[in-house]
């Protein structure tokens, strides 16, 4: 069987989203206001926390997390260097310095040992990403967090419906942030959510979000109008419409079919790569939500990684590369000294790293039919 082309992703967007939207838009209500607290209540739900703000996006997530936790000048905070620019960009922002740690080569994910050789005096978070949604070791990561004394921020952006000991990502560090660009697992288009515990860190995003206004004056979108406002900080504006939470509470009700349809795929993946020696993945776990399915070549396939990219789009079957380790980017690597030489399993990992088709709407067919051309190429 041939197809006409399969796309690395598509967000699943039906007449549900289509309506809800329509709704809100001939509401007289377009912006932050009732929507929005439908959607938080159902993610805080969802997730089992006691706070979920949403917001413009994961990275607006990530820099109101920090500035919540009082990172600044002076600071250190640990991360992978397999992750996506922003986790490493709002750090910046924020004055503090970003310090590196090597990944763990066969789940992707950040690994406890090398975060430990990484604490120094000004080590003040540990942010964990949960590479594909395939959750980190967060026991480890908590005991180190607890021994030093820091706070744990994870970058979530892949694992919205991910689990670990039981509980959803989300529900037990300090800050978890989540994503809603449209690659991702569920989509607002453009949106994030910052989840927490703890009511004073929930009062302090919210405030940055929206300009530093008091509590009162961001609570008028949920009451009775007062005209009343006060600003206590130079905030943000970071908010998210009704317009997005319309969207998000409609593929909010889909989550956990998309999850599992997700996870039947990947095990297809799996089932058809599990014999090659010239190919290594994430090892199948249930607590996955398998934003990605990423295969990684070793010396032993026929062709690399880059060649297999040409030949997949010539099939028009596309693909991605998650991530171009940040010690390779030229703003990285002059400004904070990086080289991608000092994290071995990382490099490793990148130069044999694709990313498969994998969203809710590729049917059997097609991943088995992705399988099979990849197979066919690498062997
Ligand atoms: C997508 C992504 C982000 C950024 O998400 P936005 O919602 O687009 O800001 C951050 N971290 C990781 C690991 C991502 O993949």
């Amino acid at each position: 069987m041939k197809f006409d082309s399969i796309p690395f992703c598509r967000a699943s967007i039906d007449d549900n989203e289509i309506q809800s939207v329509i709704e809100v838009l001939k509401s007289g209500w377009i912006t932050t206001g009732k929507k929005t607290v439908e959607f938080e209540k159902m993610s805080a739900e969802y997730i089992k926390c006691d706070h979920a703000i949403a917001l413009s996006s994961c990275t607006a997530a990530l820099h109101l997390a920090l500035l919540a936790l009082d990172v600044g000048p002076g600071d250190e905070v640990i991360t992978t260097p397999l992750t996506f620019a922003s986790t490493v960009n709002t750090i910046i922002h924020t004055g503090a310095t970003p310090i590196f740690a090597d990944i763990d080569i066969k789940t992707g994910n950040i690994a406890p040992e090398e975060i430990e050789k990484k604490i120094t005096s000004k080590t003040k978070v540990l942010l964990p990403v949960h590479y594909a949604g395939l959750p980190c070791p967060m026991d480890k990561i908590i005991a180190l967090a607890k021994k030093y004394n820091l706070r744990v921020i994870e970058d979530s952006a892949h694992a919205i419906g991910s689990t670990y000991n039981g509980e959803k990502i989300g529900s037990k560090s300090d800050i978890s942030c989540f994503s809603f660009y449209p690659t991702k697992t569920m989509t607002t288009i453009e949106g994030g959510l910052l989840t927490c515990n703890d009511p004073k860190i929930a009062e302090k995003v919210r405030n940055m979000s929206l300009h530093g206004l008091s509590k009162n004056a961001w609570s008028r979108y949920t009451q009775v109008g007062n005209w009343r406002y006060d600003v206590i900080f130079p905030g943000y504006k970071y908010n998210m419409s009704d317009v997005q939470s319309a969207i998000g509470v409609e593929q909010l009700k889909k989550l956990d079919y998309f999850i599992k349809r997700r996870r039947e795929l990947a095990s297809l993946y799996i089932k058809e790569f599990q014999n090659l020696s010239c190919l290594s993945f994430q090892p199948y776990s249930e607590d996955n939500s398998y934003h990605l399915f990423v295969i990684v070549l070793n010396q032993k396939s026929k062709i690399a990684r880059d060649e297999l990219i040409i030949e997949l789009s010539k099939r028009n079957i596309g693909t991605a590369v998650n991530f171009i380790p940040i010690p390779m980017h030229s703003y990285y690597r002059e400004n904070l000294g990086l080289n991608i030489k000092d994290f071995p399993n990382c490099e490793q990992f990148y130069n044999g790293a694709i990313s498969l088709p994998l969203f809710p709407e590729l049917t059997n067919e097609q991943a088995l039919y992705v399988a099979n051309t990849v197979k066919g190429l690498i062997t």
